[in-house]
């Protein structure tokens, strides 16, 4: 059944890891509040807010909610 699959399994697997990074960039810049920092630096990630910060231009030029 996967051999009938219509893109070659390497191609199929590039694919899968665009789509991923892409999925996780636009977590990135247009969900996280401070969530990935916060593994690292605790709560205070989320006062700082370091990526919403570097992302906010991004978020608005892409109309996306922001505050
Ligand atoms: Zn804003």
């Amino acid at each position: 059944m996967i051999d009938s699959y219509p893109l070659p399994r390497t191609d199929a697997w590039k694919l899968i890891g665009v789509v991923g990074l892409a999925l996780a960039l636009l977590y990135v810049m247009a969900i996280d509040q401070g969530l990935l920092m916060s593994l690292a630096q605790g709560n205070v990630a989320f006062d700082q807010n370091f990526i919403h910060e570097l992302v906010h231009d991004s978020r608005h030029l892409t109309a996306l909610p922001c505050h």
